[in-house]
């Protein structure tokens, strides 16, 4: 009956259209859905070819789709309007596929990251080590301690607890900073001085920071890279420590900063662990001072020095 085909056709049209109109809303993404009752993957708009953040499943009827960012974890489920709830994909196939879709990207992830780790191993071996008149470092007037150089950047080892290298933090001359593309963050830190040598063992949140902390206290300095990852270095820290090793968390003071990021994770990680922190009494005496860590803070006394 050529009749009722056009009208069914249609109906699916309109379907997709309906679907791919509410991926527009809902991720900003225009997708070419596929009714399949398969996993597609999309690349985010403005995002680079390897960026494919977006998932999209369609049953095979097109009346039913689960879609998400991988990347931001948003997951929607959209149902067409008018669809037999109990004649469509039954909601145990649907939570079957997206269980399957979220281990794959575990794998995935997994895969990228251990890809990551060996690369980063191969430029610990292979690179030089960092030259001192570097200009990161001597803007930030600190020696090269472990730190490797490739192509005019700095490459800042992070490890983990065992001491394994996963991945290397890049700091370019202008003092741009980024980790290996993939790979692991995550409750890694990179290590100025030795863990062995010393019982007191400094956490701080920069690099730089731990430098002048292990330069000035000649103990080992764990950098956890940012604020959000001190919990997770403390914590990684803390359970590997052999006995009387005491921990001290040398915070950011981000005074300027609504909330004080920096001194509140710090804080939060301290009292996790067990452990003490310090932090510098900002703003110091020197006019116009931007001072957030223990780094900035020896600049601002030598400035001031300086100055009389
Ligand atoms: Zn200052």
């Amino acid at each position: 009956m050529p009749f009722n085909h056009q009208t069914d056709s249609i109906t699916v049209e309109q379907r997709r259209q309906q679907l791919e109109q509410e991926i527009r809303l809902k991720l900003g993404a225009d997708i070419e859905t596929v009714a399949d009752g398969k996993i597609h993957r999309h690349r985010m708009p403005g995002k680079s070819c390897s960026n494919r953040s977006i998932w999209v499943w369609v049953s095979p009827n097109g009346d039913r789709a689960v879609f998400g960012n991988h990347v931001t974890c948003e997951r929607y489920s959209w149902t067409a309007e008018g669809a037999d709830l109990f004649t469509s994909t039954t909601g145990a196939e649907t939570r079957q596929r997206i269980a399957e879709h979220s281990m794959e990207v575990g794998r995935a992830r997994l895969e990228r990251q251990s890809i990551v780790a060996e690369t980063a191993r191969l430029i610990a071996e292979e690179a030089e080590r960092a030259d001192e008149n570097h200009p990161y470092l001597q803007t930030k007037r600190v020696l090269p301690h472990g730190l490797f150089q490739l192509n005019g950047a700095l490459q800042v080892p992070l490890r983990d607890a065992t001491g394994e290298i996963h991945n290397m933090q890049r700091i370019y001359r202008d003092g741009t900073k980024r980790f290996m593309r993939g790979g692991r963050v995550k409750g890694l830190f990179a290590e100025v001085g030795d863990r062995s040598s010393s019982l007191n063992w400094y956490i701080t949140e920069g690099w730089a920071t731990a430098a002048t902390v292990h330069d000035v206290t000649g103990d080992p300095a764990l950098a956890a890279m940012n604020a959000g990852n001190l919990m997770e270095v403390c914590l990684a820290l803390a359970s590997s420590a052999p006995p009387g090793v005491k921990i001290v968390i040398v915070a950011d003071n981000d005074h300027r900063t609504q909330g004080n990021p920096g001194l509140t994770k710090a804080v939060e990680a301290a009292t996790a662990i067990g452990a003490d922190y310090v932090t510098p009494d900002l703003p110091c005496n020197h006019p116009g001072c931007a001072c957030t860590d223990v780094n900035d803070v020896e600049h601002c006394v030598v400035r001031e020095v300086n100055n009389d």
